[in-house]
């Protein structure tokens, strides 16, 4: 079975977009070429009929930058008030240039109780596929103004790497691809070990995989590292989401990894009977 053929087939693809990959990293403000070849790209996604959910970090960062502070702020109720008003800075900037596409695009933001909650959660799966039938794309982030307790906690639900499998498994998304800021998994952190190895494929998930999380992002950007993302990808493969983490310097990495090329390390879904999501994202709080 070639596993990466089959990603050519893919209908409904959730693609993560990490703070680091869309801001520069000296001023923290928005990277607008790439958020050009961002939109282009998940464009030609809809433009091939495919269902597209970006989940975009990015609130704080650019919150930040726009409020003149250097640097990420670490108290909460500054992060809080940077989120506000980076997060309606973001989508004025998506609306803007998916429109130049003529690509629909709507705000979803989620704490970790709109999936707890049972009404809530319905509300959100409704609204997802409601959204996608009308071909809008979701732009989907945490809502950080409001959800302290999700930011303090990053190995949970407060990184967007662990929301973005949450989502993909929500709305039984076949390809979860999270763009990061190295090209897939290693063997070790090969920042520190010369000699970690590239993994293009993982289609057995065990205690040997999750261990290689255990060196983590070089980003002081955003919250997610290795080890978020493959939390990410035990939710995603155990709800049958294949799941691609591919380097997000460049956005072009999109159309390689839903053409089938040999683009990041893929992760593939094997869906498990007694997974279910709430039992999982429970265990995460
Ligand atoms: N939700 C946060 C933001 O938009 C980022 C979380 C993350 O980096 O994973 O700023």
């Amino acid at each position: 079975m070639n596993y990466r053929e089959r990603l050519k087939d893919k209908k409904r693809i959730v693609i993560k977009i990490g703070s680091s990959s869309l801001t520069h990293a000296a001023t923290g403000r928005l990277d607008l070429l790439k958020m050009e070849v961002l939109v282009r790209e998940l464009g030609d996604l809809r433009n091939q009929g495919k269902d597209v959910v970006l989940v975009s970090s990015g609130a704080i960062a650019v919150g930040a930058a726009a409020l003149g502070m250097k640097g990420k702020p670490s108290d909460l109720r500054v992060k809080q008030a940077c989120a506000s008003v980076g997060q309606a800075r973001l989508m004025l900037i998506y609306q803007k240039l998916f429109s130049e596409y003529n690509q629909m695009a709507g705000q979803i933001l989620m704490t970790k109780n709109t999936m707890v909650n049972n009404a809530n959660r319905r509300n959100a799966q409704n609204t997802f596929n409601e959204l996608l039938s009308l071909g809008v794309i979701p732009i989907v982030n945490e809502n950080d103004s409001i959800s302290t307790y999700e930011m303090q906690s990053l190995e949970k639900f407060g990184d967007n790497d662990t929301l973005s499998a949450v989502v993909a498994a929500l709305i039984e998304a076949d390809l979860l691809i999270l763009m990061s800021d190295i090209d897939g998994l290693y063997t070790d952190d090969p920042n520190s070990n010369p000699d970690a190895r590239f993994i293009d494929t993982v289609d057995n998930f065990d205690e040997r995989i999750l261990n290689m999380g255990k060196g983590s992002s070089t980003s002081n950007v955003g919250t997610g590292g290795m080890a978020t993302k493959l939390t990410a990808a035990r939710i995603a493969t155990a709800a049958g989401v294949d799941m691609v983490i591919a380097n997000g310097s460049d956005f072009h990495n999109i159309h390689r990894v839903t053409k089938g090329d040999d683009c990041g390390t893929l992760f593939v879904g094997k869906k498990q009977e007694e997974f279910f999501l709430i039992d999982y994202i429970e265990k995460l709080l």
